[in-house]
């Protein structure tokens, strides 16, 4: 499932190819994608807006449009976008949505299990529709480890779950909360709220190198993830830990293994992270 530094790789190839265009056609052929709306109504919408920013926060794509609306984009399990020069798009059973740019150009929307959304906001709408959902961007300034000092204090679920939490850290999924907790040699099932001031720092500093690893591979291809050229990441030949299990430790060489935390399948080493 695509994390942050997954959406954006995306959005770093994308940005250049879209700012400045006129979406002049645009077609969604699935209803899942937009519902409650009706696709058509979504594509109509769409189309004739000029793309002013192509942005991120946490796992979502926002795309800003001059009109102030934006189309916020969620790729949850399996979505992906591909860019192709005008004529050259290859056929695609599962082929969701195609916008085609003012200059010939085509953007798909793939999506095989299709639990991915669509959704235009109207001017205004995007800030509070985020601020509901997810919290601080990780790789911005305003997480610290004092900003979650109170966040964590009543938390006694495992650190995993809490690492998980998208209105703790936004865009962390279990790829690389799991590398995060490795760096920062954190046991994943340690109850979040007994953290010293230390810890935490080093959680935060984790969280930030793992991402930013994360995006410097233009994300992992662990089944289908593709960036917007249709090409994998890299980031799974540098996995530390995630699905890892009896594989030996890169920093001491005890066996990885492999636990549940938060309701999903956990990877650490039990001598780095005690
Ligand atoms: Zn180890």
């Amino acid at each position: 499932m695509p994390e942050l530094p997954e959406v954006e790789s995306v959005r770093r190839q994308l940005a250049p190819l879209l700012e400045g265009r006129v979406l002049e056609r645009v077609q969604i052929s699935d209803a899942r994608l937009t519902r409650p709306l009706p696709p058509t109504d979504v594509a109509r919408a769409l189309e004739g807006e000029r793309v002013l920013v192509v942005d991120r926060r946490g796992k979502y794509l926002i795309v800003r449009f001059e009109s102030g609306r934006s189309l916020l984009i969620h790729l949850r399990m399996t979505g992906s976008l591909r860019w192709a020069p005008a004529g050259t798009l290859p056929d695609d059973p599962y082929r969701r949505a195609v916008c085609t740019l003012d200059d010939g150009s085509d953007v798909a929307y793939r999506d095989l299990r299709r639990f991915g959304t669509w959704l235009v906001l109207e001017p205004g709408e995007l800030e509070p529709y985020l601020a509901e959902r997810i919290g601080k961007e990780p790789l911005g300034s305003g997480l610290t480890a004092r900003s979650l000092t109170d966040r964590l204090a009543r938390r006694k679920a495992p650190l995993k779950a809490v690492v998980l939490d998208q209105r703790v850290f936004a865009g962390v999924g279990n790829i690389y909360a799991d590398e995060a907790l490795w760096w920062a040699r954190l046991h994943p099932l340690r109850p979040a709220n007994t953290l010293t001031p230390e810890e935490l720092k080093a959680l935060v500093r984790s969280i930030r190198r793992a991402l930013r690893l994360g995006i410097a591979r233009q994300g992992a291809t662990l089944r289908d993830y593709r960036n917007a050229n249709g090409e994998a990441g890299a980031m799974q030949s540098e996995f530390r830990v995630y699905g890892r299990d009896g594989e030996p430790c890169t920093r001491c060489g005890h066996p990885i293994e492999k636990t549940r935390a938060g309701g999903r399948g956990t990877w650490f080493c039990p001598n780095c992270q005690v």
